[in-house]
């Protein structure tokens, strides 16, 4: 049985996937500069969230709402408090502690969740029709924002999987282009739930495809540019594939139970 990972487990957990980034960018001639994690909390505790922000990790991710509610509350609380510490006493040690962190939104969106989840996060990877993103836009105009978003994309069309289909991808893009709260920033996708990482790669290369076809085309424009793909089992293909963002959870915090 897992234990709950400790600050010094976890910091050795976070150095282990920058390594493992690090390697699969050098194999294909990439910078993993260029490559960014968002740490996906789902499985993750409070304790385990702070220390990581508190090593300067600004990016997380959760897959639902209530959590991701819940978490935003708790850690805006704690970057608040550590804020006035660090005002009493200036030279403290939450140099690096970032301004502000992002959240993403990962998992399938509900459009009855749209509202609360608008202000709570800097980027959603799940939009899969053309009603969710009318959805988001309404809203967004509301509030007169933009919002950033991916398309997820299902290119093998698997039916457990959410996802647009592959050749709907660039029509439902097309469509998103044209409204004014809504900002496409890219793809994403999710590898097949198999035991063999490797079988990822056909979905992988995929999306990628689609994803060139749509900078071909200049759909989006200059800020279409994320392709969200690879978690913690099969980040190494996924970053052989054209990934610039992974998704990681367990890779970080262990499988302890939810
Ligand atoms: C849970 C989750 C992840 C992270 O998966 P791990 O296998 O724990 O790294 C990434 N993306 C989505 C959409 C998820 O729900």
């Amino acid at each position: 049985m897992e234990g709950v990972m400790g600050p010094t487990q976890l910091k050795d957990a976070y150095r282990r996937v920058y390594d493992r980034i690090q390697a699969a960018a050098d194999k294909s001639g990439r910078r993993a500069s260029d490559i960014k994690m968002v740490a996906v909390t789902k499985y993750a505790s409070p304790d385990q969230i702070r220390a990581l922000v508190e090593m300067g990790h600004a990016e997380l991710g959760e897959s639902k709402i209530q959590q991701l509610a819940q978490r935003v509350a708790m850690l805006d609380e704690f970057l608040a408090r550590k804020k006035t510490l660090a005002g009493a006493a200036p030279r403290s040690s939450v140099d690096d502690l970032p301004e502000k962190v992002r959240w993403h939104m990962v998992g399938h969106l509900q459009r009855n969740k749209v509202k609360q989840t608008i202000p709570l996060v800097g980027l959603i990877h799940s939009v899969d029709s053309l009603r969710l993103a009318e959805e988001i836009h309404n809203y967004a105009a509301r509030l007169d924002t933009v919002v950033d978003i991916l398309i997820q994309v299902n290119p093998s069309s698997e039916p457990t999987k959410s996802g647009v289909a592959g050749p709907a991808v660039v029509h439902l893009a097309d469509q998103i282009d044209t409204m004014m709260h809504l900002r496409l920033r890219g793809l994403m996708t999710m590898g097949p739930n198999t035991d063999n990482p490797e079988d990822a790669r056909q979905v992988f290369a995929r999306t990628a495809d689609i994803f060139a076809e749509l900078q071909k085309e200049k759909v989006g424009g200059a800020d279409c540019n994320i392709l969200s793909m690879g978690m913690s089992d099969d980040m190494e293909i996924a970053i052989e594939e054209g990934a610039n963002v992974l998704r990681i959870g367990r890779a970080l915090f262990g499988e302890q139970a939810k």
